[in-house]
């Protein structure tokens, strides 16, 4: 998706961090016109610097659309912000609001009903692919929501990559901590391997291209390793914390749901103690290093 839009439409995105600023970049090359807010007065600079429109509250810029994008770090501060928009009188009927933030399913639920009485939509539309894959438009997008409602935002979504439609609200959220409990134990377990066998004498990259072409390969073995542990640069942009939000959201899912998954709530409790020991904001590639130090 390449050609820009004949004429510009207004879109609003809360949440212009890591992954924020590159969405709304996207969206800027591609015509759109970006109403964004974010607490961080950094992100806001930067933000505006591409070519965004700055307001100066997260109702404000929702307000100015018609569609509004969060992409914020957890739920609770998704709820906030959506009570504080209702409680302004931000959003209006027929507004569309799309949460791409890794978010919990039945918080999205909750959401998606409060919402309905006001006559404003809710999707849930979280993406995989990291900040590279924002960048250049290639995340995969985990869409919850009403059939219609999710075509009518095709444009918007697919100018950042592939939507993959799961199910109704909540299923995009609910999908997405799935993914990330499965990467959270790949690369935890990646990790040890790599470990285990460099112990015994093999090194790190010849053990890699062995598992890639083999049958224990996974994003963590083709990409995590090679882009950022290898060259010990650690820079993915994706935080520890929200990796094990994420993971704690899924096993939250499993106890929900009546699944017992020991090894879903095994992989929380490692990753836990690991990001209570690293930096606050260290990126989750970084419990590479940890494991290897934590003797
Ligand atoms: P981030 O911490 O870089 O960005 C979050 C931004 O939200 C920050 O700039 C922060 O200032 C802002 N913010 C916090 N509270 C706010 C509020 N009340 N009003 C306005 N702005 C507020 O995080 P990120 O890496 O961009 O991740 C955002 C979401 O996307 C998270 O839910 C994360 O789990 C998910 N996600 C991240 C990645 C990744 O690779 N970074 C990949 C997929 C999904």
């Amino acid at each position: 998706m390449s050609e820009p839009i004949a004429a510009p439409i207004d879109v609003a995105i809360v949440g212009l961090g890591n992954m924020g600023t590159p969405m709304a970049t996207r969206w800027l090359e591609a015509g759109y016109r970006v109403h964004g807010f974010d607490l961080s007065e950094a992100a806001r600079e930067r933000f505006e610097a591409a070519g965004g429109i700055v307001h100066d509250t997260a109702d404000e810029a929702i307000a100015a659309s018609a569609v509004a994008i969060l992409m914020l770090p957890n739920s609770a501060i998704v709820n906030q912000v959506l009570t504080d928009a209702i409680d302004s009188g931000a959003l209006s009927s027929g507004t569309v609001i799309i949460d791409m933030s890794s978010s919990e399913p039945t918080e999205s639920q909750k959401n998606a009903a409060r919402l309905a009485e006001l006559d404003v939509r809710f999707i849930d539309a979280p993406v995989s692919g990291g900040v590279r894959g924002a960048q250049a438009g290639t995340l995969t997008i985990m869409v919850g929501g009403d059939e219609q409602q999710v075509e009518n935002q095709r444009d918007l979504l697919e100018r950042l990559g592939t939507v993959v439609r799961v199910g109704p609200v909540g299923a995009g959220h609910a999908v997405k901590a799935l993914n990330n409990l499965l990467s959270a134990t790949h690369l935890w377990m990646t990790s040890e391997a790599v470990l285990i066998g460099e112990r015994f004498g093999v090194d790190a990259e010849t053990i890699l291209k062995a598992f890639n072409g083999s049958s224990g390969r996974s994003g963590s073995s083709e990409v995590k390793w090679p882009k950022f542990i290898l060259p010990g640069t650690y820079d993915s942009g994706f935080a520890g914390r929200l990796m094990l939000k994420d993971a704690k959201i899924a096993t939250g899912l499993a106890r929900e749901v009546g699944v017992p998954t020991s090894l879903g709530e095994e992989v929380v409790a490692v990753w836990q103690k690991a990001v209570d020991e690293l930096p606050a904001g260290a990126d989750h590639t970084e419990i590479a290093r940890w494991l290897r130090e934590r003797e």
